[in-house]
């Protein structure tokens, strides 16, 4: 069966063919980060309009790098959610016009199972069950996965997500927008031991993460520093990054380690944008090994938003016979929020 998905939850367009035989074919990608720099942030409306203006283009891409015609198409799939609404309809829509359009099934994704399951996309691919740590731009969560569809949580962030945590200092340090890869870059020149910063939560003693008053004691150190004869010093600024990071990699390592010792269970997988931080995924390295455990990461392009995670989740829903292929209803709905307990296959 061959699946076309679609990304379109935020400021990423993804497009992606993926086969339930042969795993994924094509994807193409368009970011709008040079789009929304200037305002330090995603606009909602200008993302709506680019995803409409590249979608199309994006389909085009992607069926042509696959060899694959309209005819060939056996599902579309889409991002039904959480994410930006009017971003999510361009997605949803252009899924379902294609549906109609050949009378074949669409299939709803939701953004964070894509997130979670692509690390199957990399070899070794891990087996069921294993935990994974999820760190993207808005969520931070620690979660049991049994199977396709059974996804319990474990802990969550109680105010910001990892990657806040990095875009926010990042920020503050007068770095650009997403601040997680320039902040990361920064941090290579800095001594991460100079700043002491908080790690909170890391003792807590449960598997909750919160990142608020990180970025509260970079925000008063980083003011201190400005206020000293002579400004902030680039050697400074590198030294607050690299304990920025340091402190943001110290808690996600802990609370990941503390999720396996608390199931018992030896493999980890981590997805979302942040998976693609080299310290996170030296550190986690080295931490499951020394366990005799192991890591897994998405292949590092598919770290942050794709289309190739949608297709791909749609894929394995598919083969777990979680999708309802029964046809081509004329009603479809987005969710910009939506807990991913709602698309568990386990009665809770
Ligand atoms: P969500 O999936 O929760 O809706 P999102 O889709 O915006 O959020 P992703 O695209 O998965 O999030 O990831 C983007 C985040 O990853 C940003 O916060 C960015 O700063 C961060 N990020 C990307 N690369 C790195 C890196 N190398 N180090 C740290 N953070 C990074
Ligand atoms: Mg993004
Ligand atoms: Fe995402």
């Amino acid at each position: 069966m061959i699946i076309l998905g679609f990304e379109s939850s935020c400021d990423e367009t993804g497009v992606a063919a993926v086969s339930t035989q042969r795993g994924l074919l094509a994807h193409a990608l368009h970011s709008q980060i040079a789009m929304h720099q200037e305002y330090g942030g995603v606009v909602p409306e200008l993302a709506s309009r680019d995803h409409i203006r590249r979608v199309l283009p994006l389909a085009a891409e992607v069926l042509r790098k696959a060899g694959l015609s309209f005819a060939d198409l056996d599902a579309v799939a889409y991002t039904a959610g959480p994410g930006l609404a009017g971003a999510l309809l361009v997605g949803a829509s252009v899924a379902q016009a294609f549906a109609w359009a050949r009378g074949l099934p669409a299939i709803p994704i939701h953004h964070l199972e894509g997130h979670l399951l692509s690390p199957l996309l990399s070899e070794p691919r891990p087996e069921f069950p294993f935990i994974a740590l999820l760190v993207s731009g808005g969520h931070t969560q620690l979660m049991r996965v049994g199977g396709v569809g059974d996804y319990e949580l474990l802990g969550e962030t109680l105010d910001d997500a990892a990657g806040e945590a990095f875009d926010k200092t990042a920020k503050l340090l007068g770095l650009g927008y997403p601040g997680g890869p320039a902040l990361s870059r920064l941090a290579e020149q800095g001594d991460p031991a100079r700043y002491k910063l908080p790690r909170p939560m890391l003792h807590s003693g449960d598997l909750d993460f919160s990142f608020s008053g990180l970025k509260t004691a970079v925000l008063t150190r980083s003011k201190s520093l400005q206020a000293e004869p002579g400004g902030m010093s680039e050697q400074a600024r590198a030294d607050l990054a690299a304990g920025t990071e340091a402190a943001i990699v110290d808690v996600l390592a802990g609370k990941a380690l503390a999720a396996l010792k608390q199931t018992g269970l030896n493999r980890l997988v981590v997805a979302g944008g942040v998976g693609a931080n080299r310290h996170l995924r030296r550190r986690l390295e080295q931490a499951l090994q020394a366990r005799g455990g192991r890591v897994y990461f998405p292949p590092l392009e598919l770290c942050t938003d794709n289309g190739a995670m949608i297709a791909f989740a749609a894929a394995l829903r598919v083969q777990a016979g979680l999708a309802d292929l029964s046809g081509t209803g004329h009603a479809f709905t987005v969710h910009p929020r939506w807990d991913l307990q709602d698309v568990c296959a386990r009665a809770a």
